[in-house]
């Protein structure tokens, strides 16, 4: 699910964390024995862009490897990353391995576990199996076809078992914020690793499917080489609270409501949807989907069975207008503040549907989404302020982690019983937590991997393993449709411009001459307000002009004067102001 994050790519080891330069070493194993190689490709340590590769290596040798791959999720740029979209997990080191990989298996329909397949998939090849629980492959399949990408998808269901290769897949469901969510245990020649994604040991679970302990603790039967676990909330003791406990306070939100009630949350919380439908049809309100995220959602979880909602029960939000105010229930995208969704549309008044005061907002959502959190605030304060009634967050209680706690964990461990410790989907702080708690139960240093962002750890048949293999790993970045065109320059310019703004001048210059024609014309964008400062403008006008005497030639230099004002401008304008605009001169032949 979309979690927290720090600013900083996150490492485990904060010394390596910027170096991102790093060239891959190729290390020969010790002595020829079969190896079994793990790698994050959205880098250890980072929460979101699930993305592990599961390498065997028959007698040590990797030219000969055969590979599957654990989920294919989008991460989300922090606050700074200026209109950036989305990150993906960096494929580099599966470009000459692609003809090896024999499958992609994701563990649930999560966007930072499945949100990537729709650009990874046309990189590695359409033809790779993807293998995932019956609602994930709706999710997935509704992208590919949007972007017309033919794949083959597959549904596994509890009790199968997947061969490929020497690898043997077995899913075992978990519970976790969204219905079908499972772990694998994935068995190698050298043992079994178990994959341990997003969970909680959710024991009152509003579907009725609890986790599958008994399976789990079937596998810890065998030899366990490896626990890759889910740490997110491993900061926290005890249990984490279950769907249930806060089922009742959402409940009185919505049938307590006087008048017209709104829901927000991920649009893939199924079963918060679902609980939703269920209180407003009990309250004989109707129910309205605004947003196409949540509406391609819930149509998608109807169809499949996990909600409950009959085409009578719906009404299109242009009827919404027919009904009295306390017969509406209106479900509605956006809940995370983004500019163009739905909510954000109805409190600015540019949506048919306009919140107004009486009306009851309800953020069933985390409040703490990386890079959404100061927008969500600035929504709640807006919508509090045109008077609607908003409930929100953990405060509420309207929300619950899909993420197990320290007693949970300590029972993932016990049950599988393995031999190291790997972390995953978790900062330095979770991952903290979780061998503080480990260590209480008897696990020593060496079983803890702590590997940097970019190592991949290699486990080898006599039972040992190392950390110090490195895979190459840039941030790709998608902005709008293109995947890894965003590069550095292009988000330092964009940093530039929200910061200290744009300046520019255009000299009209004649090229023979090397003459500027008529005075040079200045243009600013968020550096300085012109008219107050007419005074500065000023200065830097007759500056350039005195500037451009010493660096025209006849026939005159357009680059040269373009880099020369330039530089020049930077100065003087770093020395004026304390600013440092972006600036761009323009030199137009006249
Ligand atoms: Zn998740």
């Amino acid at each position: 699910m979309i979690k927290q994050k720090t600013n900083q790519k996150p490492a485990f080891n904060p010394a390596a964390q910027k170096d991102f330069t790093r060239t891959p070493q190729v290390l020969n194993s010790p002595v020829s024995q079969d190896a079994v190689r793990i790698s994050s490709l959205g880098a250890f340590g980072d929460v979101t862009q699930n993305m592990f590769v599961y390498e065997f290596a028959p007698r040590g040798d990797f030219s000969k490897s055969e590979i599957i791959i654990v989920d294919c999720g989008v991460g989300f740029p922090e606050e700074d990353a200026f209109g950036v979209d989305l990150q993906i997990p960096d494929t580099t080191y599966l470009m000459d391995k692609k003809d090896r990989i024999l499958g992609i298996f994701i563990t649930h329909g999560h966007e930072d576990h499945i949100g990537a397949v729709r650009y990874i998939l046309p990189i590695l090849g359409n033809n790779i199996p993807i293998y995932a629980p019956k609602l994930a492959v709706a999710f997935i399949e509704a992208r590919l076809t949007e972007n017309q990408i033919r794949a083959s998808v597959n549904v596994y269901q509890p009790g199968d078992v997947i061969n490929k290769g020497r690898f043997i897949i077995e899913p075992i469901r978990v519970t976790h914020s969204i219905p079908d969510t499972y772990h694998f245990a994935i068995t190698t020649p050298i043992g079994t690793f178990y994959h341990g994604s997003d969970f909680k040991f959710d024991v009152f679970p509003l579907d009725n499917k609890p986790s599958e302990l008994k399976k789990i603790a079937n596998v810890g039967n065998r030899k366990v080489v490896a626990l890759m676990s889910d740490c997110l909330g491993a900061d926290h003791e005890g249990y984490s609270p279950s769907e249930r406990d806060i089922a009742e306070n959402f409940k009185h939100q919505i049938v307590g409501a006087k008048g017209r009630v709104f829901v927000t949350s991920i649009s893939s919380n199924i079963v918060r949807w679902s609980q939703a439908i269920e209180y407003g049809k009990s309250t004989g309100r109707k129910i309205c989907v605004v947003g196409y995220s949540v509406d391609k959602a819930i149509n998608i979880a109807k169809e499949l069975g996990y909600i409950k909602l009959a085409d009578t029960d719906i009404i299109a939000p242009e009827r919404a207008k027919n009904f009295p105010d306390n017969k509406l229930l209106f479900l509605v995208a956006g809940f995370a503040g983004q500019p163009d969704s739905a909510l954000s549309k109805m409190v600015m008044g540019k949506h048919r549907v306009k919140i107004k005061s009486g009306d009851k907002v309800i953020f069933s959502s985390p409040d703490y989404i990386p890079g959404t959190t100061s927008n969500i605030y600035e929504m709640i304060d807006v919508l509090s302020k045109m008077g609607a009634d908003v409930a929100y967050g953990d405060k509420e209680e309207l929300h619950v982690s899909g993420h197990g706690y320290q007693k949970e964990h300590a029972l993932l461990i016990s049950l599988t019983n393995p031999h190291y410790l790997l972390p995953i989907g978790g900062n330095y702080r979770h991952i903290k937590g979780y061998f503080s708690m480990a260590k209480t139960m008897g696990f020593g240093d060496d079983q803890f991997i702590t590997p940097d962002f970019d190592s991949a750890i290699t486990f080898y048949a006599n039972g040992k393993m190392d950390t110090n293999f490195h895979i190459p790993m840039h941030k790709v970045l998608i902005d709008g449709l293109g995947i890894g065109d965003v590069g550095a320059t292009v988000l330092r310019d964009r940093k530039t411009l929200a910061e200290d703004g744009m300046f520019s001048v255009m000299m009209m210059v004649n090229k023979e001459s090397g003459a500027m024609f008529k005075e040079p014309i200045i243009l600013s964008r968020g550096f300085v307000f012109m008219k107050e400062n007419t005074d500065l403008i000023n200065y830097l006008k007759e500056e350039v002009v005195r500037k451009f005497s010493e660096v025209t030639s006849k026939p005159a230099n357009f680059d040269y004067i373009r880099t020369e004002i330039q530089a020049y401008l930077e100065t003087i304008i770093k020395e004026k102001t304390g600013r440092e605009p972006m600036v761009l001169p323009l030199v137009i032949e006249v």
